[in-house]
Order: structure tokens, then C-alpha cells, then sequence
């Protein structure tokens, strides 16, 4: 397979609100639909352009869509986890994301624009979406989970044991083995951590089962040769400070915003999935059906927000055999994973192509031309 070497006009800096560098690279043709790419915690947009592998930008471009990658502060190819000032989820879904898509509208003017996001990302994504942060998206693919975070009672014990352990003077959990050192005071914590698995490898132990949390965050076996021996490059540190917001979510089973008593924060919900009214655009919820990290949480979304919003058009979709972060970094995932996304996206898109005509033909006739509703652009 033969990708063109990205050039320095693919890839876009920008600024956020609070003042962070971030960055966004785009790949693909240059006209049709754009779709923002958002990755997890503790990696990078990365896990989206393996070169090892068939990757979504390869399956996105060939279906016609540009794919825009954001690396936001959570990535690892970012200095903020390791030594920026301390943040949550809130800053990523008030800074990060809208001004992510700011970015990428000046570029493609009215062009429709979707977004997929993996696990922490699609939290945030979920986070700035029911604060009305991001009108008039095209629609939205979540991975893992959305609203409604739920994690296995195992995998909660063992985060409150692992956070307890490190105590106050660690601020990151390392995901490179070597980076720990053999004999450092720390080196028996991360050996009890990556003590679980078969894999040799102990950064693979480490990153596998979610940094001893005891969940898998992949299917071992789903992963191409080159994939497993560059997981120490794929993952980076992640911040300790952002766990108590994440388990505030957790034992909420809803997306909640942390920072209550502080103003600049206010254009966020205090519960994401009590305003899950303002989500304006279809949303696809997908997960693979042995993800140990999230485990039913989409499933979940799904039936809430049918029970409960009836007016936003929501569908979950399940990979057999599938984990967590396979789902993107797979070495099958073109053939297991991709094209249900290019489905959903292909739909959306011709219902929006058929609503613009029908709105064009209705001014024709001099008519009232009413609403588009699913036109993409920010005036809506
Ligand atoms: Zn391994």
C-alpha cells in the first residue's frame, strides 16, 4: 500500500482558548465530507494512521471522506500529560473540541462534517456536544462509550487500589516499561501491575490490562506483529489527575461535568445525559462485544437514550469478537470494523444531499422552504 508522505500543509496548529497548542492533520481528498477523528487517553491520532495496517483514513479516503486527526491534550505525542498544569475531561470538551472544529470549518467551508471518537474522546465529544458547543455536526460515531461510562466492579476496586497506592507524589502512570527502570522505588508497583498476561513483553502487560486495572483494553491476538512491538511508542504517560472525574462518571453512569462551582465551565452540563436532548445529528454507538474496559456502556446508551430521547436518531452496533482498542488499531478492522462506519457515514450523508434538494426544489416552486434540518454548517 502507498500513502503520500503528509506535508507540512497537512498538518494544522492552532491555539485553545486557555492557551494550549494543539494540532489537527488532515488526509484524503479535499473535497466531499470530513470526518474529525478523536483518539483515547494516554495515545495519539496515531492509532488512526498505522502504516502496519489497512487504517480508517486509508478505508475513509477511498469511501471519499477526508479524515481530519486531532491530537488533543491527552495525546502522548503532547507534552501535557507528562508536565502541562493539571486538567480534566471539562477542559477537553470546552477548549479542545470546539476549538478543534473552529479549525476545520475555515478549511472546508460548508462541506458536511462528522466526527469519531474513541473512548475518552467520545466522553468529551459527549460532554461538548450536549452543551450545544458543536452545532450542526453531520453526525457522530462513538466507540467504547458515550453518555453513559460503566466500567466491571473488578476494574473500579482495582483504580481505587492503584490510586491509592501510587499516592500524592506520582503524578502519571508510565506505559513504557523501560522509562520505569529496573531499580527504581517504583519498579515493584509496575511489576504488580503488568503482572497479569503471557505476552513476554511487559510494556504489552502493562498497556493490555489497562495499566493493572485488570481490564483488557484490546484483543492480544487482533493486533499486527509491527502494532504489538511499538506499544511503548503508541502509548505515553496518563495523568493521574484526571481519575477522580472519571470515577465520579462511573459511579454515576453519566457523563458529569467536574468543575461545578466554576464559572468558566458553565456552558457545560452538569449531566451530559440528562441534556442529551441537544445532540442534533444521528448518533452510531459501536463496541466490540468482549470490551472489558467500557463493557456494556454503548449498549447501555443505546437503550437509555431510545427510552428516554425518542427525538435523537441513536443506532448501536456490536463487533463480534472484538475488545476495545482493536476496533481501530486491529489488523482486521478495515474488514471487521471500518465499513460499518462508512455505512453509517454514506446514509447520513445522502439523507442530508436528499433534505439540501428537497429545500432547493421548494424554493423553486416558491414555496415555503421551511428548515433543513440535517444541513451541515454552523448556522444551524
Ligand atoms: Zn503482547
Amino acid at each position: 500500500m502507498t500513502r503520500p508522505e503528509p506535508t507540512s500543509a497537512d498538518m494544522i496548529s492552532f491555539r485553545t482558548d486557555d492557551g494550549l497548542d494543539l494540532r489537527l492533520r488532515k488526509i484524503g481528498p479535499d473535497n466531499g465530507p470530513a470526518v474529525l477523528l478523536i483518539h483515547g487517553h494516554g495515545v495519539s491520532a496515531e492509532m488512526f494512521a498505522l502504516p502496519e495496517i489497512r487504517n480508517i483514513t486509508d478505508v475513509l479516503s477511498d469511501a471519499g471522506y477526508q479524515s481530519w486527526l486531532l491530537d488533543w491534550r491527552g495525546s502522548c505525542a503532547l507534552p501535557y500529560n507528562e508536565s502541562g498544569r493539571p486538567y480534566t475531561f471539562d477542559d477537553v470538551a470546552l477548549y479542545d473540541l470546539p476549538a478543534a472544529v473552529a479549525t476545520i470549518r475555515e478549511q472546508i467551508g460548508d462541506r458536511p462534517l462528522f466526527a469519531v471518537a474513541h473512548c475518552i474522546g467520545a466522553i468529551s465529544l459527549s460532554l461538548s456536544l450536549t452543551g450545544g458547543l458543536l452545532p450542526g455536526l453531520a453526525g457522530v460515531v462513538a466507540q467504547g462509550v458515550f453518555l453513559t461510562p460503566k466500567v466491571s466492579t473488578s476494574a473500579r476496586m482495582r483504580v481505587l487500589l492503584a490510586s491509592e497506592m501510587l499516592g500524592s507524589r506520582v503524578t502519571h502512570l508510565e506505559s513504557d516499561f523501560r522509562k520505569v527502570g529496573l531499580w527504581n522505588k517504583r519498579t515493584l508497583l509496575y511489576a504488580a501491575l503488568s503482572r497479569k498476561g503471557d505476552c513476554p513483553d511487559p510494556t504489552c502487560r502493562l498497556v493490555h490490562y489497562g495499566w493493572g486495572m485488570g481490564a483488557k483494553l484490546f484483543e492480544h491476538d487482533h493486533l499486527h506483529p509491527v502494532t504489538h512491538d511499538r506499544l511503548a511508542e503508541l502509548f505515553g504517560a496518563v495523568p493521574l489527575s484526571v481519575l477522580p472525574h472519571l470515577r465520579q462518571m462511573e459511579l454515576a453512569h453519566a457523563v458529569v461535568r467536574w468543575n461545578v462551582d466554576d464559572e468558566r465551565y458553565h456552558a457545560l452540563p452538569a449531566n451530559a445525559l440528562d441534556a442529551a436532548s441537544r445532540i442534533d445529528c444521528p448518533v452510531l454507538l459501536l463496541a466490540g462485544s468482549r470490551n472489558e474496559a467500557w463493557v456494556d456502556s454503548n449498549r447501555l446508551c443505546h437503550e437509555v437514550l431510545s427510552a428516554r430521547n425518542p427525538g435523537v436518531e441513536v443506532r448501536y452496533t456490536e463487533i463480534p469478537s472484538y475488545g476495545h482498542l482493536d476496533t481501530f488499531i486491529g489488523r482486521g478492522a478495515a474488514l471487521d470494523v471500518f465499513g460499518h462506519i462508512v455505512d453509517f457515514l454514506d446514509e447520513t450523508t445522502a439523507q442530508i444531499t436528499n433534505e439540501s434538494r428537497e429545500y432547493a426544489n421548494r424554493i423553486v416552486d416558491g414555496g415555503n422552504p421551511g428548515r433543513p434540518s440535517a444541513i451541515s454548517g454552523a448556522g444551524r
